[in-house]
């Protein structure tokens, strides 16, 4: 028997491919969508406007195939972590956010990490694999089905950040068509302000999205100066602050000066300093940025720690008056390890890093 095709791999693009192949009008890949994306059906014979020879062949041909859900934890502010097991045992985990009306979902896009950042939990599980476009929109799904999402007027999850475990441009293949089912308005229907893409700076990668996808970026920066940068973010002696800002600017000028969100994990003593805010702002200086500082999140065997709260808010107050915007991240899910960089799943064959694997991917 020939495998199945898993649907949650296509966007409407490729469905409308799929369909074309069964002799099909493209209008079936529309009413599929809305099926499992905004109605969360996922049994064929409950596809009541697909006559029913279609969907006997589609059953014969093709799933709707989830990883499992083996834990869930719900910390005390209201955020929520998933774990989900992937085929073939890897673990990955996705969180959701409700704050007000709003509600993110922070997405994972590989098991594990290849970039090796010095202050994350996730570079400590090594790297596994990406993840295929099914894996990374199946966390949608399934944190809408949770959260009894579907079939509501209003959005349960109203933001997604590609933020979790993981770079998501190293994915680039699988992580666009899951960006256009988020923003598709036969799916999820999201605006391209309300998905957003966090990448340490695969520049390339960067200058490909300017073509290919109109989302929110996040770089995540964290250091003024190179040098402090090489140390704390690897992938930055690959692709320097030079060519990472001067991909930004290319990014926000072809998307009508769309701002670019720049990331900052405050660790105290390390990049905190005034002068480092100084070195922040000339550096910054014309892009239209915000910057986002994250008080750094502890994990077992860290020692980093994070600046006080003096410090940060002395540091924003530097940024904003030399004329930046600047806002302090609230931490959250920490009490249950879903804060930014607490991600970890439990990653097989955990031996591949950075210098081995930036060969493989690029
Ligand atoms: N690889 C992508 C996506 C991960 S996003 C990227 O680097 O942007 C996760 C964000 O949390 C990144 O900005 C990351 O640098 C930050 N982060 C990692 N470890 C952290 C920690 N321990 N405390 C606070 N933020 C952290």
């Amino acid at each position: 028997m020939t495998e199945k095709i898993n649907l949650l791999n296509l966007d409407r693009e490729a469905l409308a491919v799929f369909f074309a192949g069964h002799g099909e009008q493209r209008f079936r890949a529309d009413q599929l969508s809305q099926w499992i994306h905004q109605f969360g059906v996922i049994d064929f014979d409950k596809m009541t406007n697909m006559s029913k020879p279609l969907r006997s062949r589609l059953k014969g041909c093709a799933e709707i195939r989830f990883p499992e859900m083996v834990r869930e934890e719900l910390s005390k502010d209201g955020t929520r972590k998933w774990l989900f097991r992937l085929d073939d045992g890897n673990v990955i985990e996705t969180v959701f956010i409700p704050e007000g009306v709003r509600g993110t979902l922070c997405i994972s896009s590989q098991a594990g990490c290849i970039l090796d950042c010095t202050f994350c939990a996730t570079a400590r599980q090594g790297f596994s694999r990406n993840l295929t476009t099914a894996e990374i929109v199946a966390q949608l799904w399934m944190a809408n089905r949770f959260l009894a999402g579907f079939g509501r007027r209003v959005r349960v999850v109203s933001n997604v950040v590609m933020m979790g475990m993981g770079e998501p441009l190293y994915n680039y293949r699988n992580v666009l068509p899951a960006l256009r089912v988020f923003m598709d308005d036969f799916a999820y229907g999201l605006s391209s302000r309300r998905v957003t893409l966090s990448t340490a700076g695969v520049v390339p990668h960067i200058l490909k999205l300017v073509d290919d996808c109109d989302i929110s970026l996040a770089i995540s920066l964290h250091a003024s100066n190179d040098e402090l940068r090489n140390k704390l973010v690897p992938i930055n002696r690959r692709f320097p602050l030079a060519e990472l800002l001067a991909a930004c600017k290319k990014y926000t000028y072809a998307k009508a000066r769309r701002v670019v969100t720049m990331e900052y994990v405050m660790l105290d003593g390390m990049n905190d300093q005034p002068q480092h805010a100084k070195e922040l702002s000339r550096l910054l200086e014309g892009l239209p940025v915000k910057i986002n500082l994250i008080p750094f999140n502890p994990f077992k065997g860290i020692s980093y720690r994070c600046s006080d709260s003096h410090t940060i808010r002395r540091f924003r107050a530097m940024l904003k008056a030399a004329g930046l915007v600047a806002t302090i991240r609230k931490t959250r899910g920490q009490d249950i390890e879903a804060a930014c960089g607490q991600l970890a799943g439990e990653v097989r064959n955990r031996s591949m890093r950075f210098n081995e694997v930036q060969v493989a991917v690029s």
